[in-house]
C-alpha cells in the first residue's frame, strides 16, 4: 500500500516486530559486540551490513534517516550533527581540490560562508548566480571542472523560490547533479526530487525538529543521477576506494545507495559530524507531527502577513504565498500548500521604528531561530548583520528596516493581536 505523506510521518522508516517498542528505541551506545574478530572485519571492509562503532552508523540514526528518505521519496538517508555538516558533506562526497560548483546566491549566510570561504580554502571554487538570473547567466557559470549545482527551495532569509526544473535541467545538461537544500520548505510543502533535484539537504534543527530541541542535519539521495553515465566526473564513485580495500561504491551499492554509503564510510569515518541517538530521537518525535505542524505555520504566516500588509505602519511586505508578491507565480508551482511559517516585512521608520516595534511584542520573541514552535523573530541590521553599515546592508539584500518573523503555532488572531499592540505604541 502506498502511504501518503501525513501517514509516513508516522509510521515511516521503522515497523516494530511482534512484542517490540512501538516508538523508535533509542540505543545509546557507542559500540557493538560481535563473536568472532571475523565478523567483525566484514563489517569494516563493508561486506556485510551491520553496526560497529556510532561514529559510523547508529540504529536510531538509521531508523530516523530511513523515515525522512521515505518523507523525500529518496533511496538512501543518512543524518548529520547539523545542517552545516550535511551540506559541507552533499558538496565534498563528490567535489575535490580543484572542482567547482554552481551555487544560488540567496543561500541562507552559514552555508554562504562555508562554500565561499572554508571550502574556498579547501580548494573548491563556486560561481554564485542570483536565482531569478537568465538562462544565459545561469549556463555560463558552469565550467569544465564543475561537479554540482546547488540551491535553497526557498531561501533563508530571503524567501526567493528556486525554479528547481530549470536549475536541475541545467545541471544535468552539464552531466552534474543538483542539490537541493529543503530545510524551509520541509517535504510536507515541496519535494524536490519530483522536479528533477538528485540530492536533498535538510537543517534538521527547523521545522523537521520544529520545537528547537536538537540541532541536527540530513543528506538524502533520490538514487536517479547516473554516476556511471559521467564516471571520468566523479572517480570517488566509481573508482576503487583504496580506503576500504578497493571497493567501488557505485558498483557494490548501485545507484541507490552510492552516494550515501560513500558519506558515511568515508566522510562520517573522517570528520565524525555524528548526530547522537538521543538527539535523533527527539528529531523523529518532531517528525511525527510535522505534517500538521507545517500546514498550521503557513496558515498563521498567511494571516499575519495580511494584516500587516494592509496596516499603514508597514512599508512592505514579503511572503510569496500572498497574491501580488512577485514570487507568487513560483510558490503556486512548487509549494501549491503553502511555503512556509516565514514572513518579512519592514516597518516605516526604518531601523529605529523596526527595533521598537520587536522591543513591544510580547508573545513574538527576539531569537535567532527560524521555524519553532514559538513565534520568533529578528532584526537582522542590529543582529546576525549589526557589523554592516546601511549601504552594506542593502548590498547583501537585508534592508536596515527588515524583520524577519518566523510564524509558530499559536493561535493566529494573538500574533496578530500582539503585532497590532506593538505597532501602536511606535
Ligand atoms: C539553519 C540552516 C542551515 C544550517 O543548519 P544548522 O542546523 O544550523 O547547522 C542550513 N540551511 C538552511 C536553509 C538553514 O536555515
Amino acid at each position: 500500500m502506498t502511504k501518503r505523506i501525513e501517514t509516513i510521518c508516522l509510521h515511516g522508516g521503522y515497523t516494530p516486530g511482534n512484542g517490540e517498542p512501538r516508538q523508535i528505541p533509542i540505543i545509546q551506545s557507542t559500540t557493538f559486540k560481535y563473536d568472532s574478530s571475523a565478523e567483525m572485519g566484514k563489517l569494516f571492509d563493508l561486506e556485510a551490513s551491520g553496526y560497529f562503532y556510532s561514529r559510523l552508523q547508529n540504529p536510531t540514526c538509521d531508523l530516523v534517516a530511513a523515515k525522512i528518505a521515505e518523507l523525500e521519496g529518496g533511496t538512501a538517508a543518512m543524518l548529520t550533527s547539523s545542517g552545516q555538516a550535511a551540506n559541507f558533506f552533499s558538496i565534498f562526497n563528490i567535489a575535490n581540490n580543484g572542482d567547482h560548483v554552481v551555487c544560488s546566491s540567496t543561500i541562507y549566510g552559514g552555508t554562504f560562508n562555508l562554500f565561499n570561504v572554508t571550502m574556498r580554502k579547501m580548494g573548491i571554487d563556486f560561481t554564485f548566480v542570483t536565482p531569478n538570473c537568465s538562462d544565459e547567466e545561469l549556463e555560463a557559470a558552469f565550467k569544465p571542472n564543475t561537479k554540482a549545482v546547488f540551491g535553497e527551495t526557498i531561501a533563508n532569509p530571503s524567501l526567493d523560490i528556486l525554479d528547481i526544473e530549470r536549475f536541475a535541467k541545467a545541471a544535468h545538461a552539464h552531466g552534474v547533479p543538483l542539490i537541493i537544500d529543503n530545510t524551509f520548505a520541509t517535504p510536507i510543502n515541496c519535494r524536490p526530487f519530483e522536479w528533477g533535484a538528485d540530492i536533498v539537504t535538510h537543517s534538521t534543527t527547523k521545522y523537521m525538529d520544529g520545537h528547537g530541541s536538537a540541532v541536527g542535519g540530513a543528506i538524502i539521495d533520490s538514487g536517479k543521477f547516473d554516476w556511471n553515465k559521467y564516471a571520468d566526473k566523479f572517480p570517488g564513485l566509481t573508482t576503487p576506494d583504496e580506503s576500504y580495500h578497493g571497493i567501488t561504491y557505485t558498483e557494490r551499492f548501485g545507484l541507490a545507495g552510492a552516494f550515501i554509503t560513500k558519506a558515511t564510510a568515508q566522510l562520517m569515518r573522517d570528520f565524525g559530524s555524528t548526530p547522537s541517538p538521543q538527539s535523533a530521537f527527539l528529531l523523529n518525535l518532531g517528525l511525527e507531527s510535522l505534517a500538521v505542524r507545517m500546514k498550521r505555520h503557513c496558515e498563521n504566516a498567511y494571516a499575519v502577513a495580511e494584516f500587516l500588509s494592509k496596516h499603514e505602519k508597514i512599508a512592505w511586505v514579503n511572503y510569496p504565498d500572498l497574491p501580488g508578491d512577485r514570487q507568487h507565480d513560483l510558490a503556486k508551482k512548487y509549494c501549491p500548500n503553502g511555503t512556509c511559517g516565514v514572513i518579512s516585512f519592514g516597518v516605516k521608520g526604518g531601523r529605529q521604528a523596526a527595533e521598537e516595534f520587536m522591543g513591544h511584542l510580547k508573545v513574538g520573541m527576539i531569537a535567532t531561530h527560524v521555524a519553532d514552535a514559538r513565534t520568533c523573530c529578528l532584526h537582522p541590521a542590529s543582529a546576525t548583520h549589526r557589523q554592516l553599515s546601511d549601504e552594506e546592508l542593502k548590498a547583501s539584500g537585508v534592508s536596515a528596516d527588515l524583520i524577519r518573523m518566523s510564524c509558530g503555532l499559536e493561535n493566529a488572531q494573538d500574533l496578530i493581536e500582539d503585532m497590532a499592540q506593538a505597532l501602536a505604541q511606535i
